[in-house]
Parts: structure tokens; sequence; C-alpha cells
């Protein structure tokens, strides 16, 4: 049996049905921006594979970092022992996060992230004395995960609806419909305001992607939303939680989206770029005042068995040390630039909806998608790795993209905008 046959029968891909999957391609070796196929072939990987590679595939130094650690401790407990590279990780971390962000619990991946940020906000209330504010206020749209607690976070008619009954239940406001860009309009912010009215009494926070919608709704939205969460918040006494994880570390042309609104959270949940999208690691992140209260009723109840592993902290120091070293946000603006005029070619397609960039994102968004054949055919006829979610054909590419890069994306999202 060839490898991909034995594939089809026997390994369960992303989203994917077991009994009759979707193509996949057979990855042998990836360097930089491009991914090379069993068959010799190259694409370029215009969604970061998922949304983390941003400096590059096999990164020199990542891979050094790794290797080196490989050679002192890959693994060890987290209760009872400490190493280096989780304490030099944490050093650079604190550097780069807005100030006051200073306490880091490691976890394996984003969703237990957002798992852990929610607990810590119940966790909160609790120990101030109310432990009936155990829910969390949402936004229809957002995208935290898909473990059983992120899902219950995510758009609850978005792809998870099914398994509605092993969820915990939340509240949830309204999309937010105020364009980045756009003018802004107090009316978006109602239904947070009625949600909090009806229901204040059991929230403990508010979680929200900042700025950008992604898994669900691919969606930038206006900074003033989240100046007026953050004051809302504070009024109510509840915690402010960020779900950075595909925002973080410069996606969106700022280090973290959160700037555009000059906002800090109560806790932020980090991942992805994290480790250069090398190895899974994620953390979730709070500061001093909130860390002190949430223990005041003891220790935080969580652990994963491969919490802060030290080969992940290794990848993730180089990965923070990349970040000092080049000019990523300078490398981000560019591409939103080359995207943002790019992207025009497509806007007078019939089946073209919208077309929207911002930082090194760019979403074609559209009527009618092609079937998952078609789009495989374009990827390898085009050499460009595109992931389509819902009615969306976006690209997420690595910040060492070329412009040349940039142009062959784009003509291959036209090309299955136009595949219909
Ligand atoms: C990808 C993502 C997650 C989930 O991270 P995993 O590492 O896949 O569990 C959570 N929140 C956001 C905003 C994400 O983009």
């Amino acid at each position: 049996m060839s490898l991909l046959d034995y594939d089809r029968c026997h390994v369960w891909h992303p989203y994917a049905s077991m009994v009759n999957p979707p193509p996949v391609n057979l990855a042998v070796s990836a360097s930089g921006t491009k991914i090379r196929l069993d068959s010799g072939e190259e694409l370029i990987d215009a969604v970061s594979s998922w949304w983390c590679v941003v400096h590059g595939h096999n990164h020199p130094v990542i891979m050094e970092a790794i290797r080196k650690q490989t050679e002192k401790l890959s693994q060890v407990m987290f209760a009872g022992f400490t190493h280096e590279p989780a304490i030099r990780l944490t050093e650079a971390l604190v550097h780069h996060l807005p100030e006051g962000m200073d306490k880091v619990f490691y976890v394996d991946s984003g969703s237990i992230a957002v798992e852990c940020a929610a607990k810590m906000a119940v966790q909160y209330q609790y120990s101030l004395g109310f432990p009936e504010k155990c829910k969390l206020l949402a936004l229809k749209g957002g995208y935290h995960g898909d473990t059983a607690a992120a899902m219950a976070l995510s758009d609850p008619s978005g792809m998870h609806a099914l398994y509605k009954g092993v969820m915990p239940k939340h509240f949830f406001a309204e999309k937010p419909r105020c364009r980045f860009d756009g003018p802004w309009e107090d009316s978006d912010f109602d239904s947070v305001t009625a949600q909090l009215d009806a229901h204040g009494s059991e929230i403990a926070g508010i979680i929200c992607e900042p700025i950008f919608q992604g898994g669900n709704a691919m969606w930038f939205y206006h900074p003033e939303y989240l100046r007026r969460l953050r004051k809302i918040c504070n009024e109510r006494g509840i915690l402010l939680i960020f779900d950075e994880i595909a925002t973080g570390f410069g996606r969106t042309g700022r280090k973290f989206a959160q700037e555009y609104a000059s906002v800090v959270p109560d806790i932020m949940c980090i991942g992805k770029i994290l480790t250069g999208g090398q190895i899974t690691l994620a953390a979730t992140v709070t500061n001093g005042q909130c860390a002190e209260v949430i223990c005041r009723s003891g220790g935080f109840c969580h652990g994963p068995t491969f919490m802060a592993n030290p080969l992940a902290c290794a990848a993730g120091i180089a990965s923070m040390k990349l970040l000092d070293e080049y000019d990523y946000l300078g490398n981000v603006r560019r591409i939103e630039s080359e995207l943002k005029a790019e992207l025009e070619c497509c806007r007078h397609s019939s089946n073209v909806a919208d077309i929207r960039a911002l930082g090194a994102v760019g979403v074609l968004e559209v009527h009618e998608m092609p079937s998952r054949e078609k789009i495989q055919r374009i990827v390898l006829d085009s050499g460009v790795w595109l992931r389509p979610v819902g009615n969306y054909i976006y690209t997420m590419p690595p910040y060492i993209t070329t412009t040349a890069e940039i142009h062959q994306i784009v003509q291959a999202m036209k090309a299955v905008a136009e595949a219909v």
C-alpha cells in the first residue's frame, strides 16, 4: 500500500471524514515559504501552516535551538521542577507583552490557553465571593478553539453546533459590525450592554479576539469596540480576556492587535506564533493584581503533562529573539499594502462579495465556494497552498513572503474565487 493509500484508510485529518476523506498532499520537507511534496512539487505556504510559521519553515535558528536543547533536557514535569528555557522564555515574553502582563501560565495548545483563561476568570470571581459568576460573554463570529470549553465560546452557529450537548453554556453578543477602517456607530455595542444588563450577575468576564475575528469570520472590526469593552468591564467588575493566539506577534500589523485600541486586557492568550510555529506551545498570561485575587482561593488547578516543555520553550526563545532581530512589523506593513493593491483586481469578479486586508491577512469573501477537489487542482496548478474556510478565501502568509510571492498568492486566490 502506498503511503497515501494507507493514510486514506487509517489517518484521520482535521475537520475531515474518515470514510470519504478529502485530498491531502504528502509533504516531505519545507523551508522558507515553501512546502515540498513527494512529487517534487513545491507549494508557497500562503496560510503559514495555520497562521503560525511566520519566520519561515525549518528556520535554522529555531531548529538549532531545539537541537541544542535535546542534548540537555527534553522533558521534565513542571510541578516541583523548573528549567532555564521556561525562565528565559518568560523573560523574553515579559519584555514583549504589554506592561504589567507578567504572570505566565504555559500550556500545550491554544485551545487549552483559552480553557485556562476561562478558569482563571471564574476563579477570580470565586475568590471575590461571587461563585455564581461562572459564565463568560463571548462574541458571535468568534473562534477560540476546538476543545469543549473553547468550542463553547466560539460562534454558536458555527461548525461546532452539533456538539452543543458537551459544551458549557455561555452568553453571546452580536458580531461587531463596524469595519476596522469604517465609521464607528454606538449601536454596534448595544448587544454587549444588553447581555450584561440581562445576565451580569452570572458573568465572570468577556472574551474576544481583538480586532480580527479569524477562524469563523475573517473579519476586521473597529478599535472603538475594544475601548468600550475595557470601559464596561471596569464598570462592572468583570475581567476582559483577549485571545491573541492568531493576532499576537505582528499578524495584524501591530505587535498585538489590542494596540490599535491602546487597551490592555486582564488576561491574554497567546500561542501559534510563540515558537515561530515550529512546535506546539501556548500560554495564558495575566497581571499581578489578577493573579493575586485568583490565588486567594488557592492554587490554579491546571497542569498539562507537557506544560512548558523545554524543547518548545527553547523554540520560543529563538522565535522571540528573531522578532527582536529583524523588522518583522515592517515586513507585515509591506505585505499589507501589497495585499490591498493586489486584491483590488478581484473586486469586480461576480463571485466576490467583499475584499479586505489588514497586516499580513488578506481575505476574499465569496458568495459560493468551489469544491475541495477544484481548490486542490488550483493549488497544484498554481503552486500556492490555500485552505479556504466557510466563504472566505484568505491568505495569512509568512512574514518573509516576497512581493512576487504575494502576487502569485493573490492570483491563486482569484482563480479559486472564479472557479465556481
Ligand atoms: C487557532 C486558534 C485557537 C486554538 O489554538 P489551537 O492551538 O489550535 O488549539 C484559539 N483561538 C484563536 C483565536 C485561534 O486562532
